[in-house]
């Protein structure tokens, strides 16, 4: 028997063991339906492909519950290279739900959409070698869907499972911060005790802890069109006051630890003897603290308002910090030391490290809810056409996922309130 802080975890019971080895042999299946969906187009903005992927997760899941929800999300409000404000519209989510009534409530969640768009020439699945597949969102995050319905298939086949209610969504949105599906997200923080999120795990199987929150925004600079040779001095030069806000940002860097600007896309101009009355930038901002954020807010302003002063200038500011930093409250700590734990129990050596990126899992650690997001298959270089799967790891990711689901539900079964999740 170990202790992980106060809370004991002891060897995995038996009967935990040979229901987890009825994964044994699920390797093709799961590799098939995850090259299935990952041969589906569903770059965000392809609303088709992600819906066409929200129905293959209808039927892939009719055997799990019958209560399906699709939900349309609101559209995505951007402001385009040329500065206008757009509206794009997005796949709906999907939500499905098991014995809401039960005394623990878990959260699985799984983004739908990829960052290929529907053009890119990157949409088949094919192999590197005998262990890796190579292929549009295999890893990120196709592959850990099929974790995470077998995790749930062993659970429902558990005599505990009745003492386990959960409710998976399945969002359009996460690879551009979840602006659509983020109140959905919240909605079910207020239902639920824990969260198992699908994003891959790093590529040694390490989980992640502690994330940086984030935030995109762009500035529009608006001055005063002229001819650069007959009236050069009536202009007023849109990019000229544009550059001097990216330089003023860029210097915040290292002004407060933890936080960076990034300065990541300028637009505007046109031809050189005309002085260019619009000029777009667009940058993203991470840290560490959620006080940070108020920080940035009143530095960037500052900057704004002193080079709105200017005769004919005007800046404007869209968007904002769309994920919280997630921190890890005591039962989070717990959560990942269970996860761990089970883990060496299955042989795996699971590592917990910090990092820069943000996904789902920290909108639900800003709700107060412990989870741990990244549950799903072992690969790399996602975000890129290099992107590729360990196929060998998505059998041991399911029997880790339904180790812990079985682990809690039996405890429960077994008397145990798990307190600690409970913020007691
Ligand atoms: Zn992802």
């Amino acid at each position: 028997m170990q202790h992980i802080n106060d809370t004991v975890i002891d060897t995995l019971p038996s009967e935990i063991r040979s229901l987890l080895d009825l994964l044994n042999d699920q390797q093709d299946d799961m590799l098939s339906r995850t090259i299935e969906l990952a041969e589906i187009n569903s770059g965000t903005l392809n609303r088709d492909g992600v819906n066409q992927v929200l129905e293959s997760l209808l039927k892939l899941t009719a055997n799990l519950s019958s209560d399906h929800e699709r939900i349309p999300v609101a559209p995505w409000e951007v402001v385009n290279d040329q500065g206008d404000i757009v509206h794009n519209p997005l796949g709906d989510a999907l939500r499905i739900r098991k014995r809401p009534e039960a005394p623990l409530q878990v959260f699985l969640c799984g983004h739908m959409d990829t960052v290929f768009p529907k053009d890119s020439p990157f949409q088949k699945v094919k192999w590197l070698d005998d262990e890796t597949v190579n292929g549009p969102g295999v890893t990120d995050l196709k592959g850990g869907i099929l974790v995470m319905l077998k995790a749930l298939e062993v659970l429902e086949q558990s005599p505990w499972a009745e003492h386990i209610g959960w409710e998976i969504l399945f969002n359009p949105d996460e690879e551009i911060g979840s602006p659509g599906s983020a109140p959905l997200i919240a909605e079910s923080a207020k239902r639920v005790h824990l969260g198992m999120i699908f994003e891959p795990s790093f590529p040694d199987g390490s989980l992640a802890g502690q994330r940086k929150g984030s935030g995109n925004f762009s500035v529009v600079s608006h001055g005063k069109a002229a001819h650069a040779g007959r009236e050069h001095h009536l202009g007023r030069n849109a990019i000229r006051a544009l550059c001097d806000f990216v330089s003023a940002m860029d210097d915040l860097n290292g002004q407060r630890t933890g936080i960076t600007f990034n300065p990541g896309f300028i637009h505007g101009g046109g031809p050189t003897n005309v002085v260019p009355d619009k000029c777009v930038h667009k940058f993203n901002i991470r840290l560490e603290h959620p006080d940070d954020e108020q920080w940035c807010l009143d530095k960037l302003n500052d900057i704004i308002d002193g080079i709105n002063t200017r005769d004919g200038i005007h800046l404007e500011l869209h968007g904002g910090f769309t994920r919280k930093p997630k921190l890890l409250s005591p039962a989070n700590e717990k959560l990942l030391a269970l996860a761990q734990n089970l883990g060496a129990e299955l042989g795996l050596s699971i590592d917990v490290k910090p990092t820069g990126g943000c996904c789902d899992g920290n909108n639900l650690a800003s709700a107060g809810i412990p989870n741990i997001d990244t549950l799903g298959v072992q690969g790399g270089a996602i975000h890129s056409e290099q992107e590729y799967l360990k196929v060998n790891s998505l059998v041991p990711r399911a029997k880790l996922s339904a180790a812990l689901l079985l682990t809690l539900a039996y405890r429960q079964a077994n008397g145990d309130q798990l307190e600690w999740l409970r913020g007691a």
